[in-house]
């Protein structure tokens, strides 16, 4: 699918709308698999040297929103490591491909976050292989939904903490210690934070906590001159959603139910966590950006 980043039309049209097919497959779900093909801006990103000589990390980097975030900075002149799950090296080498066709450096690390001392390893090989580490995106996120309390089990709980909120904690603490000044850290949240889904019962407060640890961290870190902000995305066409994120009718309907009428493509969101990046957003720290097809935040 193409895309002309900056060519104006109606954003109703730009993107398929419901109904899709139903498509299950096991977690994690892989991009290449996900009909119709999801949207990463791999022909449409263009960059201007926004993020010239920057060294990036970003987490989930091989699907979805974060290999949108990973090929943009990429495309604005940064060099990236990706993480993702062993399982998904496909989906990763399509990136590494498209991010070195850029003459930027990639290197794919993968690793399960749901470990601290992974958490640490990857910082440290992230800021040794690119000789510095000024922007952190953390993309990654598990999503499971279950219809009923009495079916949540404490295994599942703790899963999506862990993979959601600890890896996250571990991330900033492990790279800050690295970070010059003028970097960046950008968390990635959910308008679940703000208008909660009933079968995501585990998954919603997780993305709560992530917009509190956010600005909590974002006002501990500014006198070191690094900043933090917070992306939101509303439903995305990703495998996240369609791999056990929703039930697959939902999936049938999904993006259905914002003013938009349809599910947001992971190119949409690329360009805040560029902006986040770069020092355009000089006085922007703490805040939490919606990406939600108008399902406003408050
Ligand atoms: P995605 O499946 O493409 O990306 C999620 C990534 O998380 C996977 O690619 C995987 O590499 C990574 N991951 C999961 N568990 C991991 C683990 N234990 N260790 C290492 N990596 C792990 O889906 P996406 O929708 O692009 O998700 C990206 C982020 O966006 C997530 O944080 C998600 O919660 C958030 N988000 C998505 C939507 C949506 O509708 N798709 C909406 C709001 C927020
Ligand atoms: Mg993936």
């Amino acid at each position: 699918m193409g895309n002309n980043q900056f060519g104006m039309q109606n954003p109703l049209h730009q993107y398929p709308q419901p109904e899709f097919p139903q498509q299950p497959q096991p977690v994690p779900g892989l991009a290449s698999k996900v009909q119709p093909v999801p949207d990463h801006g791999e022909t449409s990103y263009k960059g201007s040297g926004r993020l010239a000589g920057r060294k990036a990390l970003v987490t989930g980097g091989d699907s979805g929103i974060g290999r949108a975030a990973a090929i943009a900075f990429a495309r604005e002149g940064a060099d990236v490591v990706i993480n993702y799950l062993p399982q998904e090296q496909s989906d990763a080498d399509e990136v590494i491909s498209l991010i070195e066709a850029e003459g930027r450096r990639a290197i794919g690390m993968s690793g399960d976050l749901k470990s601290e001392a992974f958490c640490q390893e990857l910082v440290k090989q992230a800021s040794t292989e690119l000789a510095c580490l000024d922007l952190l995106a953390n993309v990654a996120g598990r999503q499971k939904a279950i219809a009923d309390i009495s079916e949540l089990t404490t295994e599942q709980f703790d899963e999506t903490f862990k993979t959601n909120v600890y890896a996250l904690f571990w991330l900033c603490k492990a790279a800050i210690p690295f970070m010059p000044e003028g970097s960046s850290i950008i968390n990635t949240a959910s308008i679940q934070a703000y208008q909660p889904s009933p079968t995501l019962l585990d998954y919603a407060p997780t993305k709560s906590a992530i917009v509190a640890f956010s600005k909590a961290l974002s006002k501990q870190v500014l006198p070191k001159g690094i900043r933090v902000n917070i992306v939101a995305p509303g439903p995305f066409w990703t495998p996240l959603q369609t791999s056990g994120g929703q039930t697959q009718d939902v999936i049938e309907d999904f993006g259905s139910e914002v003013p938009m009428k349809r599910p947001g493509q992971p190119a949409e969101c690329a360009p805040i966590y560029v902006f986040l990046a770069s020092q355009e957003s000089s006085y922007i720290t703490g805040e939490s950006f919606g990406v939600t097809g108008g399902n406003t935040l408050p």
